[in-house]
């Protein structure tokens, strides 16, 4: 069973709503990325937030969330594309732990059809944690106001739960409908009350979320947990090398041992082709 997300329309035209269920994609980060208890919430919250700015704005688009911890303590970095494979890593700093807290900030970055980058960086005010900084991202870069909720529960090294949702106030929203909404959500379990009741599967959250509101399924896609590595991509990072550097790695004859930081795929690169990086480069 893999995850997926769903989109939804109010048929009144006010709220467009993207729910997700993002347990084994946060699973799979969690596990290659060796994460426990309060880190891996934190990186499995970064994922799920990810994945739902990428879902709601542009799910055609790779983007990036990287979390960076209280006073620049470590970092996370969420990868999701367009296909709904998604990757992580988490940064641990020298000292310290990485934690919400003062001055961690939030970043949120796209990489658009001819290659640019757009980016937009928030503060993460630790007491509203990443749901509230997506919302202020969404607000100031998007100029987009919605309900964002993200959450994991996790024990030790298992993810119970990832998932989370977006509520979009469209611009035809009126008075009425917004008020129906905001009652609906101030009398809403936390996120994690929902998750941990069972609701995290995204036609329960959906249906949670738009109680009597009629509404209609407009799409449903895919989540995984996949890294994009390869031995080519590898190889041709490695041409880029100066040719003094893969020399270098050749110099005492041994194969040359390296680990995918995000998914931890281990390679293993014979002299032969290392020379015939030094030769074509
Ligand atoms: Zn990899």
């Amino acid at each position: 069973m893999s995850d997926h997300v769903l989109r939804a329309l109010t048929d009144d035209g006010a709220f467009r709503v993207v729910v997700l269920d993002a347990t084994e994609t946060s699973q799979g980060v969690v596990t290659a990325q060796k994460a426990t208890d309060a880190r891996a919430q934190l990186l499995a919250e970064v994922l799920t937030g990810t994945v739902l700015v990428r879902e709601t704005m542009s799910p055609d688009l790779r983007v990036q969330g990287i979390f960076q911890g209280h006073d620049g303590k470590g970092r996370i970095i969420a990868d999701s594309f367009p296909d709904g494979t998604t990757r992580g890593l988490m940064q641990l700093p020298k000292e310290g732990d990485i934690t919400l807290g003062d001055h961690a900030v939030l970043n949120m970055m796209r990489t658009l059809h001819n290659g640019e980058l757009s980016q937009g960086v928030v503060s993460v005010d630790p007491r509203e944690g990443i749901s509230g900084a997506l919302m202020q991202y969404m607000q100031a870069s998007e100029q987009v106001t919605s309900f964002i909720a993200v959450g994991a529960i996790v024990r030790g090294s298992v993810v119970a739960r990832a998932g989370g949702y977006i509520v979009q106030l469209l611009p035809e929203v009126g008075e009425g409908p917004l008020m129906v909404m905001t009652e609906r959500l101030r009398e809403f379990e936390s996120i994690y009350g929902l998750l941990g009741a069972g609701n995290a599967e995204p036609n329960k959250l959906l249906e949670e979320l738009l109680h009597l509101m009629p509404h209609t399924k407009v799409g449903e896609s895919e989540v995984r947990f996949e890294c994009k590595c390869s031995e080519e991509r590898l190889a041709l990072s490695l041409a880029t090398l100066p040719k003094r550097d893969i020399a270098e790695l050749l110099a005492d004859g041994a194969p040359l041992e390296i680990d995918c930081d995000y998914c931890a795929r281990h390679y293993r690169f014979a002299p032969e082709r290392l020379r015939g990086l030094l030769a074509t480069s």
